[in-house]
């Protein structure tokens, strides 16, 4: 399957812009972009434009995620390459986009700002996707199927096999756009892993991944997408021509050199056994249903008054996401695992929160004072 036949026909025979940067090559004495020639108060060889795919982190991140270099393109976050993909394959008021909801907001937001429409196939009620319902739900309209593995706002992991599953239903009918933010953080094991793998063999399978989360570069905002090497080239046309700071991009290779990698592995294990550890803390202060099962780095917590567990958490300095706009979770937060001492930080205030009737707020059984 060819998948630029699913994209905006008019982006097909676009000339991508041609900046001065990629028509540097070879030449030392660089006079052709308007530049300084001189340094930046402060230093820093920020004068120069960078690199449009700096090829030293290119190489890298396809090496990490194992794909060939021309199926990755390197963007500002996950975010951009969200984005990108509905400007490049949903036309305005006649194309749309296949969300699961409760997931993350920002492709219905993109959806929204293109002008496209947005279908919605429901996660069930344990949140686990419903690969027939999309396939059901999927109309002549729709051109993208975001699927959030593991899912955020609930943290589930979502088996591989369902989303080749997907995939293989979906081709030639549309890309399936796998948002793997989280999946670094999966159980081993659990059949939840990544799915980048495939990117070479199935041309309509898109995969996100971003250094925000495991990789500890929420600042720098660098993220990739994986992808055929055609819906990549494609996507290139519509990029600034610029995406990328040089300070981010020699963050990002300091983060993802093989010390960095090891450092993550390591975080990443910390991690998941505090994330068993809060849930099984939370778990026993009031019910085995309050917490959700996650294979991401934050638990999402049923309470029997969010509201005020939110407010307590807040008076007591700590921040947690209020999800309870979200279907399925009107009684939810979602609380981001932390540092043990931050965890515990936690664990204290919920102990010391009781409802006015004397009650614990959390769902589930009581629980003694
Ligand atoms: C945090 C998050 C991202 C990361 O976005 P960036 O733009 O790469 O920072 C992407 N998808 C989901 C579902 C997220 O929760």
């Amino acid at each position: 399957m060819n998948p630029l036949a699913l994209a905006r026909p008019e982006l097909r025979s676009l000339e991508p812009y041609s900046s001065a940067r990629m028509e540097a090559r070879g030449g030392s004495i660089l006079l052709n972009a308007n530049e300084s020639p001189w340094p930046p108060v402060g230093g820093g060889g920020w004068n120069r434009y960078p690199d449009p795919q700096p090829p030293e982190l290119v190489r890298r991140l396809a090496a990490l995620y194992g794909v060939a270099s021309d199926s990755l393109l390197v963007g500002r976050g996950s975010d951009e390459g969200i984005d990108l993909l509905v400007r490049a394959f949903c036309r305005a008021g006649e194309d749309a986009v296949l969300v699961s909801p409760p997931t993350f907001g920002m492709y219905a937001l993109c959806a929204r700002v293109q002008g496209a429409g947005l279908v919605e196939a429901p996660l069930r009620d344990d949140f686990t996707l419903d690969v027939d319902a999309v396939l059901r739900a999927v109309t002549r309209a729709v051109k993208l199927i975001f699927v959030c593995a593991p899912n955020n706002p609930s943290g589930r992991g979502v088996p591989r096999a369902e989303i080749l599953r997907l995939a293989d239903g979906l081709n030639g009918r549309a890309l399936l756009v796998v948002d793997e933010a989280y999946v670094e953080f999966v159980e081993a094991g659990a059949g939840t892993g990544s799915v980048a793998d495939c990117v070479g063999e199935l041309g309509n399978l898109v995969v996100l991944r971003t250094l925000s989360k495991a990789w500890a570069l929420a600042g720098a905002r660098v993220g990739a997408l994986l992808a055929d090497a055609r819906v990549v080239a494609l996507l290139r046309k519509l990029m600034s021509p610029y995406p990328l700071p040089t300070p981010s991009v020699d963050a990002a290779l300091k983060a993802v050199s093989a010390e960095g990698e090891r450092e993550m592995r390591v975080r990443v294990a910390a991690i998941r056994e505090e994330r068993a550890r809060l849930g099984a803390a939370l778990a026993g202060l009031g019910g085995a249903h309050a917490v959700l099962p996650s294979q991401a780095n934050f638990v999402t917590v049923r309470f029997r008054d969010a509201g005020r567990v939110h407010a307590a958490l807040l008076r007591a300095g700590v921040v947690v996401r209020d999800v309870r706009r979200y279907p399925g979770l009107h009684d939810a937060l979602r609380i981001t695992v932390g540092t043990p001492a931050e965890n515990d930080r936690v664990l204290d205030v919920l102990r010391g929160i009781r409802t006015a009737a004397g009650a614990p707020v959390i769902a589930g059984s009581e629980v003694p004072a």
